[in-house]
Protein backbone atom coordinates (compact mmCIF):
# COMPACT_ATOMS: atom_id res chain seq x y z
CA UNK A 1 0.00 0.00 0.00
CA UNK A 2 2.84 2.51 1.16
CA UNK A 3 4.74 1.58 -1.74
CA UNK A 4 2.07 2.16 -4.52
CA UNK A 5 1.44 5.30 -2.72
CA UNK A 6 4.86 6.28 -3.55
CA UNK A 7 5.17 5.00 -6.61
CA UNK A 8 2.15 7.68 -7.33
CA UNK A 9 3.89 10.61 -5.80
CA UNK A 10 7.31 10.50 -7.52
CA UNK A 11 6.78 10.06 -11.25
CA UNK A 12 10.36 9.83 -13.47
CA UNK A 13 12.07 11.64 -10.64
CA UNK A 14 9.29 14.23 -10.09
CA UNK A 15 7.00 15.08 -7.40
CA UNK A 16 3.35 14.69 -8.12
CA UNK A 17 1.43 15.49 -4.59
CA UNK A 18 -0.29 18.66 -5.38
CA UNK A 19 -3.27 17.35 -7.06
CA UNK A 20 -2.93 20.06 -9.55
CA UNK A 21 -0.03 20.01 -12.24
CA UNK A 22 0.35 23.53 -12.33
CA UNK A 23 1.72 23.49 -8.37
CA UNK A 24 3.60 20.89 -9.31
CA UNK A 25 5.28 22.95 -11.53
CA UNK A 26 6.59 24.67 -8.49
CA UNK A 27 7.28 21.57 -6.87
CA UNK A 28 10.21 21.08 -9.38
CA UNK A 29 12.23 22.89 -7.02
CA UNK A 30 11.99 20.98 -3.77
CA UNK A 31 14.99 21.29 -1.40
CA UNK A 32 16.34 17.23 -1.33
CA UNK A 33 19.62 16.44 1.12
CA UNK A 34 21.58 18.52 -0.81
CA UNK A 35 19.85 22.00 -0.11
CA UNK A 36 17.44 22.97 -2.97
CA UNK A 37 17.65 21.14 -6.17
CA UNK A 38 17.07 22.00 -10.02
CA UNK A 39 14.74 19.42 -11.43
CA UNK A 40 13.85 20.80 -14.81
CA UNK A 41 17.95 21.46 -15.03
CA UNK A 42 17.65 21.12 -18.94
CA UNK A 43 15.03 20.70 -21.95
CA UNK A 44 15.51 16.88 -21.53
CA UNK A 45 14.35 17.32 -18.27
CA UNK A 46 11.19 19.63 -19.50
CA UNK A 47 9.76 16.94 -21.82
CA UNK A 48 9.98 14.00 -19.15
CA UNK A 49 8.23 16.28 -16.91
CA UNK A 50 5.46 17.39 -19.43
CA UNK A 51 4.91 13.82 -20.31
CA UNK A 52 5.03 12.57 -16.52
CA UNK A 53 2.35 15.57 -15.32
CA UNK A 54 -0.17 14.28 -18.30
CA UNK A 55 0.38 17.92 -20.40
CA UNK A 56 1.98 16.16 -23.44
CA UNK A 57 -0.62 12.89 -23.97
CA UNK A 58 -0.50 12.02 -27.82
CA UNK A 59 2.43 9.86 -29.64
CA UNK A 60 2.07 12.73 -31.78
CA UNK A 61 2.86 15.72 -29.29
CA UNK A 62 5.62 13.36 -27.55
CA UNK A 63 7.14 12.76 -30.55
CA UNK A 64 6.85 17.17 -31.21
CA UNK A 65 8.72 17.64 -27.62
CA UNK A 66 11.18 14.75 -28.34
CA UNK A 67 12.68 16.53 -31.56
CA UNK A 68 13.38 19.74 -29.51
CA UNK A 69 15.96 18.31 -27.71
CA UNK A 70 18.83 19.99 -29.06
CA UNK A 71 16.81 22.80 -30.03
CA UNK A 72 18.28 26.47 -28.81
CA UNK A 73 14.47 27.85 -29.24
CA UNK A 74 13.41 24.83 -26.30
CA UNK A 75 16.15 25.99 -24.24
CA UNK A 76 15.39 29.48 -24.64
CA UNK A 77 11.40 28.22 -23.63
CA UNK A 78 12.61 26.29 -20.41
CA UNK A 79 14.22 29.59 -19.80
CA UNK A 80 11.64 31.54 -19.74
CA UNK A 81 9.33 29.32 -18.07
CA UNK A 82 11.43 29.01 -14.85
CA UNK A 83 11.34 31.82 -14.28
CA UNK A 84 7.63 32.63 -14.73
CA UNK A 85 7.69 29.57 -12.21
CA UNK A 86 9.23 31.39 -9.31
CA UNK A 87 6.82 34.50 -10.12
CA UNK A 88 3.81 32.14 -10.02
CA UNK A 89 5.47 30.79 -6.39
CA UNK A 90 5.31 34.63 -5.41
CA UNK A 91 1.82 34.98 -6.38
CA UNK A 92 1.18 31.21 -4.62
CA UNK A 93 2.52 32.62 -1.70
CA UNK A 94 0.72 35.75 -1.13
CA UNK A 95 -2.53 33.51 -1.80
CA UNK A 96 -1.19 31.34 0.88
CA UNK A 97 -0.52 34.56 2.89
CA UNK A 98 -4.25 35.70 2.47
CA UNK A 99 -3.30 38.35 -0.11
CA UNK A 100 -3.80 38.51 -3.69
CA UNK A 101 -1.82 38.28 -7.29
CA UNK A 102 -0.27 41.45 -8.37
CA UNK A 103 -2.04 43.61 -10.53
CA UNK A 104 1.16 42.73 -12.79
CA UNK A 105 1.74 39.75 -12.39
CA UNK A 106 -2.42 38.72 -13.87
CA UNK A 107 -1.43 41.13 -16.78
CA UNK A 108 1.58 38.96 -17.57
CA UNK A 109 -1.57 35.87 -17.42
CA UNK A 110 -3.62 37.86 -19.43
CA UNK A 111 -1.22 38.57 -21.77
CA UNK A 112 0.04 34.98 -22.24
CA UNK A 113 -3.73 33.70 -22.57
CA UNK A 114 -4.47 35.94 -25.41
CA UNK A 115 -1.07 34.80 -27.47
CA UNK A 116 -1.80 31.56 -26.20
CA UNK A 117 -5.19 30.29 -26.61
CA UNK A 118 -5.80 26.61 -25.65
CA UNK A 119 -7.85 25.16 -28.28
CA UNK A 120 -10.72 22.39 -27.97
CA UNK A 121 -12.66 20.25 -30.54
CA UNK A 122 -15.58 18.14 -30.39
CA UNK A 123 -15.25 14.36 -30.53
CA UNK A 124 -17.43 11.58 -30.87
CA UNK A 125 -17.17 9.47 -27.42
CA UNK A 126 -19.79 6.65 -27.17
CA UNK A 127 -22.51 7.90 -29.01
CA UNK A 128 -22.07 11.72 -27.59
CA UNK A 129 -20.37 14.34 -28.80
CA UNK A 130 -18.10 16.02 -26.31
CA UNK A 131 -15.85 18.77 -26.19
CA UNK A 132 -11.87 17.72 -25.34
CA UNK A 133 -9.31 20.20 -24.92
CA UNK A 134 -6.69 19.56 -27.87
CA UNK A 135 -2.93 20.14 -27.41
CA UNK A 136 -0.48 19.47 -30.62
CA UNK A 137 1.90 22.21 -30.16
CA UNK A 138 3.92 22.86 -33.30
CA UNK A 139 6.51 25.29 -31.97
CA UNK A 140 8.20 25.54 -28.59
CA UNK A 141 6.03 28.66 -27.52
CA UNK A 142 2.95 26.47 -28.02
CA UNK A 143 3.38 25.00 -24.84
CA UNK A 144 2.54 27.76 -23.00
CA UNK A 145 -1.24 27.17 -23.84
CA UNK A 146 -1.97 24.36 -21.42
CA UNK A 147 0.75 26.30 -18.50
CA UNK A 148 -1.48 29.69 -19.08
CA UNK A 149 -4.62 27.55 -18.64
CA UNK A 150 -3.69 26.08 -15.50
CA UNK A 151 -2.35 29.09 -14.18
CA UNK A 152 -5.91 30.83 -14.67
CA UNK A 153 -7.55 27.96 -13.53
CA UNK A 154 -5.68 28.00 -10.43
CA UNK A 155 -5.83 31.70 -9.80
CA UNK A 156 -9.28 32.00 -10.28
CA UNK A 157 -10.06 29.18 -8.39
CA UNK A 158 -12.74 29.75 -5.77
CA UNK A 159 -11.38 28.21 -2.92
CA UNK A 160 -7.98 30.14 -2.51
CA UNK A 161 -7.81 28.62 1.21
CA UNK A 162 -7.31 24.78 -0.18
CA UNK A 163 -4.22 26.40 -1.82
CA UNK A 164 -1.33 25.79 0.63
CA UNK A 165 2.35 25.01 1.15
CA UNK A 166 3.46 22.02 3.46
CA UNK A 167 3.70 22.86 6.79
CA UNK A 168 7.18 21.07 6.94
CA UNK A 169 8.77 21.85 3.01
CA UNK A 170 8.55 24.11 0.40
CA UNK A 171 6.02 21.70 -1.74
CA UNK A 172 2.59 23.24 -2.11
CA UNK A 173 -0.70 21.32 -2.83
CA UNK A 174 -4.35 21.60 -3.79
CA UNK A 175 -6.21 20.18 -0.78
CA UNK A 176 -9.22 18.06 -1.95
CA UNK A 177 -9.69 16.60 1.21
CA UNK A 178 -13.37 16.26 2.10
CA UNK A 179 -12.44 18.35 5.33
CA UNK A 180 -9.97 20.82 4.25
CA UNK A 181 -7.28 19.66 6.74
CA UNK A 182 -4.42 18.45 4.99
CA UNK A 183 -0.88 19.27 6.42
CA UNK A 184 1.84 17.85 4.12
CA UNK A 185 2.80 17.69 1.02
CA UNK A 186 2.55 13.79 1.70
CA UNK A 187 2.86 11.07 4.15
CA UNK A 188 5.74 9.63 3.22
CA UNK A 189 7.86 12.51 2.88
CA UNK A 190 7.20 14.77 5.39
CA UNK A 191 4.04 13.06 7.90
CA UNK A 192 6.51 10.42 8.91
CA UNK A 193 9.03 12.34 9.15
CA UNK A 194 7.15 15.41 11.72
CA UNK A 195 6.09 12.25 13.81
CA UNK A 196 9.03 10.71 14.16
CA UNK A 197 10.51 14.36 15.36
CA UNK A 198 7.72 14.53 17.99
CA UNK A 199 8.30 10.90 18.74
CA UNK A 200 11.80 11.55 19.70
CA UNK A 201 11.37 14.93 21.27
CA UNK A 202 8.94 13.60 23.76
CA UNK A 203 11.41 10.93 24.09
CA UNK A 204 14.19 13.22 24.68
CA UNK A 205 12.03 15.43 27.04
CA UNK A 206 11.48 12.15 29.19
CA UNK A 207 15.23 11.26 29.34
CA UNK A 208 15.96 14.85 30.60
CA UNK A 209 13.69 14.66 33.72
CA UNK A 210 15.00 11.49 34.67
CA UNK A 211 18.46 12.48 34.55
ZN1 LIG B 1 6.55 18.44 2.92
Amino acid sequence: MQASQEVNEWIDGFLFVANRPILDLLNTKPVLADGPTELLPDVRALERWLIASGIVVSPNAKAVVRSWRHSTKATAFLGQLISFRERLREAVKRIENGSSPTDAFLAEVNLLLLHHPRHTSLQKRDGMVVRETLFEPRKTTDLWAPIIDATADLLAEAEWSRIRKCESCVVHFFDTSKKGSRRWCSMNICGNKLKVAAYQRRKRGDNATTN
